[in-house]
Formats: structure tokens, C-alpha cells, sequence
């Protein structure tokens, strides 16, 4: 039995497409719906492109009186709504004779075959057309029948809409609306086969999700059930059982996501260049002289170095097409960034604000992150350093176990910056420059340069490994910065780090164990394959810095180093550092919203 009541419990209307995500699945609809979250996969792309064929031309329908006295009526995209049911539907196509309506729903694939041969529609569809028959009944109109025209095989299925199917819908409609105001991501589907098809897959993260779930909770419980069911009591108290809460299948991780993003960043350095944009290509221009095109398809993110100049066009095509540009100082000191609407997502950033004011929270979630940060250290120092020193690797490997005993952040702090000094004590021994490329470097017979790493020091940096090591830090900041942007985070409420004026302490937060991974690894590279020079530095005031040769062949060093596939620890498949800094940044949010126990921090071994 339905009550209006429940089906109007909030005062939005529900578009029928929702719903057919809904049926297809609970936790699409939630994240489209309720997060607001959307991304095109190559079966949208192609609906959406039909459709801006069907929707070219809006008509107005008549009201039922006077459809009445018309023969027949064929009125394209329209927009219908029901204030009895809270519906609101845009139909492709009404057919009518008279006041008798048909609507007409295009849709990319092909029907069902069903198991006496004949053809049937997809339930999704089914409720859909239901949605859009109930709506043409509360505008006046009578309806019996629906059809759904098939693209793949141009096949058309009838629908009668009888009272049998108007209950299932209106059963659904409930749910939905139960499920909005539940405010509780449903559980993803286990091992479906619906995921690699979805839109959302990248960002739903369904297989990496109940994993995580699942290897938490076998790690904190250490017991099964029979059928290889792990047990995971929710964290918080959300009041409404996610779906399939109470058991979580160990279902094998499927590698869903593509292990790269084709797009690529632009750096820009070189001073004095111009940027403007015609047909979606940037044009880059050195005085009148064009150096430079790259189509916006092609890139993820801008990065300006300094003084170059956008047109407001060319900025305004970026921030339509999703693509932050970035601005750093001319010395790679990262100033911030100029993005579309972005943080729309109020209800992660709630959580996030939440559990920042949590000092458990907090604590728990930096003691990961350090943790992850000291044995990724002792990890690059074993498989670069020239002679591992077994010492220092012990006493690393004994801070890993101090972390966990660390009472507050100032503790863990302490832990932290032990251990960087002794990690970076050994720095030296990775370098492993040429002779010929050791020698020092005079400038104005004053300064000498040499790979030659004593200590860290920053503002400003005092010798060339610090200058790239701070410039790639920057990079990385900016790269979780629009990765915590991307997902819905607000980038400057950290938990590790605590909130300061112009910080970004979040993605801070996040770089922790990427900081040797990427970054270090970058500058042992760039320099140990002469990507950059001892003659690519130097002396601006008081700072060691790198000169715009020198910037772009880190650049390259550091991109390289981003490109690169990593096997992931916990879900065995292959994945770029690029990736990888974007799916963790999703599991942190998956944490923050009590989806998973645990952050599970990426450490290489
Ligand atoms: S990826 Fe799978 S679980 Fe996630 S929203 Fe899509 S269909 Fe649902």
C-alpha cells in the first residue's frame, strides 16, 4: 500500500530518468540524485547525442480540452510534471488521438529478448514510460499504452500501463524518496555485471569499496562466515541501514576503471607568452608568433609559471569544459586556481567538517598517513639507495610501530619529523650522478652548485636538490588539491594538517604517503637521467632556483613519474600515479561518509 505521504515526503520533484536509475540502481541513483554527481561514459555520450536530435525541437502539447477537437497530435520534447506524485518527466515523443496519449521513449540499446523469443522492455524503461504515463493522466490526458523505440535494432515495444505496473512505480517513486531522505548511500552491487557499464563506475568505485569494507573488517574481526561473508559493523550511527550492510561479500576486485586518463596537463613557463583559443584549441603565442595548439579535449588541467597571459575567452572555454587552470609564481610557488563552479557536493563536505572537529578521527586517519608516508620512505631508500643503510631502515621501521603508540598530532608529529631527517640523511646515496655532471658550478664566482643533498630546507630553497624537491612538493599539492576539488572535498580542511590561512592542509594531508613515491622519485630521476643539469640552476636573491630549461625538463621528469603504472596493493590491478591520486582521494571521501572503516593508504612494496 502506497501513501502520498510517503511519496511526497520532500518537495522536489523526481525526474523519471531518476528513477530508471533507481530500478538499474539504488546507489546510481544516489550518487546522480542526492550527490549530484555525474560523468559521461561512451553509452551516455551516444544517448545524449540522440537525444539532442529528438530535443532539437520542443513542442507545446495541448491541454487535454482542446487536444479534444485535434485529430492527432505528435508533439516532441516535452516537459510534463505530476503534483500528486511528485514526478516530473520530459518525453521524447507524444502521440495522441484526441485526448488518448501514447508517449513515445527513445532509448540507445536494444530490448529485451525474453524467454519465448519475443521482445521486452528493460525494467528501467518500463518504470520510465510508467512515469511519463502518469504524468500525461494528471495533465488530462487519457493513457493505456507506452512504447519504447530501440536505436540498436529501431524496434519499438509496446507497454500497457495497467494498474499492476502504476503499483510497481509508485512503490519505486516511495523508495526513492525513502532513500533521499535516508541521506545513506546504498552499498554498491557486489560483482554485478551492470557496474562495467555504468557511467559512474569511476567515480562509485564499487569493487574497491566492498573490499575495502571487507579487508577492514576481516583485519579488525578476524573472522568469517561461512561463504567467505565478512562481518563489518557500521562506524556512525546513520539511522538507515545501507543496503546489504549487514554482510559484505570478499568478491574479487575488478579492474573497472581505465588504468590511465588519456588527457594530459599543459605547462606553460615561458614568460611573456599569450593564450587564446579558437574552435576549442588553445592557441599559445610567443609576440605574434604562434608556437604552440592543443585541443581542449586533450587536457585535464592548465598549469601557468609566472607571467603569461589567458584571454578571458580562453579561460571561460576551460572553466565550461572542466579544466582547472592553475597559477604558480614564476619560482613554482603554487598560488591557486581558477576552476568551474566545483564544491557542490555540501553534504561530503558536512562529513568532512564533522569529522575534522573530531580529534579521534583525526588522529586515527594522520597515524595512516604517516605510517604510509615512513614505509614508503624506507621502501625507495631499499630499492635506490646505493648501499642500503640497514641501520637507518631498522629505525625507520621502528617509527612505523611508534606511530601507532602516538597519543596526539603533536606526538605523531615528533614521529614524522624523526623520521624525515633520518630518511633524508641518506638522500645522498640515491643520486647517482655522472662526473661529469658533479662537477660544481660557479656563478658570478660566488656560488657553487653540486647534487649534493645535506639536509631538507625550504623559503627559500638553498641548493638544487631542495629547489626541485619543492617545486615537485608544489606540484603534488596542486595535483590533490584538484583531485579533493574533483571528488567534492573541500581542499583546505585537513586532519593531519590543521587549518591555516591559505593552506590547502587536505591535500597536504593526502600527498603524505605520495610525497617519496612521486615527488622524490621524480627528483632522483630528473637527476640521475640528466633530465636536468647542474647548469639549470640558479641564484635568484637568496633562493637556489631553477631556471625555465631546467623547470621543463622537471616537468617532464615529474609527469613521467605520474604516468607511470603501479600495481595497487590492495586491489592487485594497475593504475597511473595520476589515477591513483584521484581513486584515493574517493576512498577517503568513502571513509568520511562511513562507507569504510578505514583509509587504506597506498604503500609500494
Ligand atoms: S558502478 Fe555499479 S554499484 Fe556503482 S552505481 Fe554503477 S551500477 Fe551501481
Amino acid at each position: 500500500m502506497i501513501r502520498i505521504s510517503d511519496i511526497q515526503s520532500a518537495d522536489e520533484l523526481l525526474p523519471a530518468r531518476m528513477l530508471n536509475e533507481f530500478v538499474y540502481c539504488p546507489r546510481l541513483f544516489y550518487l546522480e540524485h542526492v550527490d549530484g554527481l555525474f560523468a559521461h561514459n561512451s553509452d551516455t555520450l551516444e544517448g545524449a547525442a540522440r537525444h539532442s536530435r529528438v530535443d532539437a525541437k520542443s513542442d507545446a502539447l495541448p491541454t487535454a480540452q482542446e487536444a479534444v477537437q485535434c485529430e492527432s497530435i505528435h508533439a516532441r520534447s516535452v516537459t510534463l510534471s505530476s503534483e500528486q506524485y511528485g514526478l516530473i518527466a520530459k518525453l521524447d515523443l507524444i502521440e495522441a488521438e484526441g485526448d488518448l496519449a501514447t508517449p513515445v521513449d527513445y532509448k540507445r540499446g536494444a530490448p529485451k529478448s525474453l524467454d519465448d523469443g519475443s521482445l521486452g522492455a528493460w525494467d528501467p524503461d518500463r518504470i520510465q514510460l510508467c512515469v511519463q504515463a502518469l504524468v500525461l493522466r494528471e495533465n488530462g490526458y487519457r493513457c493505456d499504452e507506452g512504447i519504447l523505440f530501440y536505436w540498436a535494432t529501431r524496434q519499438r515495444v509496446r507497454i500497457t500501463i495497467d494498474d499492476a505496473l502504476v503499483a510497481e512505480t509508485l512503490a519505486i517513486v516511495a523508495a526513492a524518496r525513502r532513500l533521499m531522505d535516508a541521506r545513506q548511500i546504498p552499498a554498491p552491487l557486489v560483482n554485478s555485471p551492470k557496474c562495467p557499464r555504468c557511467s559512474l563506475v569511476s567515480i562509485c568505485l564499487p569493487d574497491e569499496t566492498s573490499h575495502c569494507r571487507a579487508y577492514v573488517a576481516c583485519e579488525q574481526s578476524e573472522q568469517t562466515q561461512p561463504g567467505g561473508r565478512w562481518v563489518q559493523p557500521l562506524l556512525f550511527d546513520v539511522g538507515y541501514p545501507a543496503a546489504n550492510s549487514e554482510s559484505i561479500e570478499s568478491a574479487p576486485v575488478r579492474q573497472l576503471i581505465t588504468s590511465r586518463d588519456e588527457r594530459r596537463p599543459l605547462y606553460l613557463n615561458t614568460q611573456g607568452n599569450h593564450v587564446g583559443i579558437s574552435a576549442q584549441v588553445l592557441k599559445i603565442k610567443e609576440k605574434d608568433k604562434l608556437i604552440q595548439e592543443v585541443r581542449l579535449n586533450d587536457l585535464c588541467q592548465v598549469n601557468i609559471f609566472g607571467n603569461i597571459q589567458l584571454t578571458t575567452q580562453a579561460i571561460g572555454a576551460l572553466m565550461t569544459a572542466d579544466i582547472p587552470v592553475v597559477y604558480f609564481s614564476y619560482g613554482g610557488w603554487f598560488h591557486g586556481m581558477t576552476q568551474s563552479v566545483g564544491l557542490k557536493n555540501i553534504l561530503w563536505r558536512r562529513e568532512q567538517f564533522r569529522q575534522a572537529d573530531s580529534n579521534r578521527f583525526c588522529l586515527q586517519l594522520a597515524k595512516q598517513l604517516v605510517k604510509g608516508k615512513i614505509r614508503n620512505q624506507r621502501t625507495l631508500l631499499m630499492r635506490n639507495h646505493v648501499e642500503p643503510p640497514e641501520q637507518a631502515l631498522q629505525f625507520l621501521k621502528a617509527l612505523t610501530i611508534e606511530v601507532r603508540r602516538a597519543e596526539s598530532l603533536a606526538e605523531l608529529l615528533g614521529v614524522e619529523g624523526l623520521a624525515a631527517r633520518v630518511y633524508f640523511e641518506h638522500f645522498n646515496g640515491m643520486i647517482k650522478v655522472g662526473s661529469d655532471d658533479d662537477r660544481p658550478r660557479q656563478q658570478n664566482g660566488k656560488h657553487e652548485f653540486r647534487f649534493d643533498f645535506e639536509r631538507r630546507n625550504r623559503r627559500p630553497p638553498r641548493d638544487p636538490i631542495n629547489a626541485l624537491l619543492s617545486l615537485g612538493y608544489s606540484l603534488l599539492a596542486k595535483d590533490l588539491t584538484i583531485a579533493a576539488t574533483s571528488v567534492g572535498l573541500d581542499p583546505f580542511l585537513g586532519f593531519y594538517h590543521q587549518p591555516r590561512f591559505g593552506r590547502p592542509a587536505l591535500a597536504l594531508d593526502l600527498m603524505e604517503p605520495f610525497r617519496p613515491l612521486i615527488v622524490d622519485s621524480a627528483v632522483l630521476s630528473a637527476i640521475n637521467q640528466r633530465m636536468v643539469t647542474i647548469s639549470d640552476f640558479v641564484v635568484v636573491g637568496d633562493a637556489v632556483a631553477l631556471t625555465a630549461n631546467g623547470r621543463k625538463g622537471f616537468f617532464r621528469a615529474y609527469e613521467q613519474r605520474m604516468d607511470q603504472l603501479v600495481t595497487h596493493p590492495l586491489f592487485g590491478y594497475r593504475v597511473s600515479y595520476r589515477r591513483l591520486l584521484e581513486v584515493q582521494t574517493r576512498l577517503l571521501a568513502r571513509q568520511l561518509m562511513g562507507e569504510i572503516l578505514e583509509y587504506p593508504v597506498f604503500e609500494t612494496r
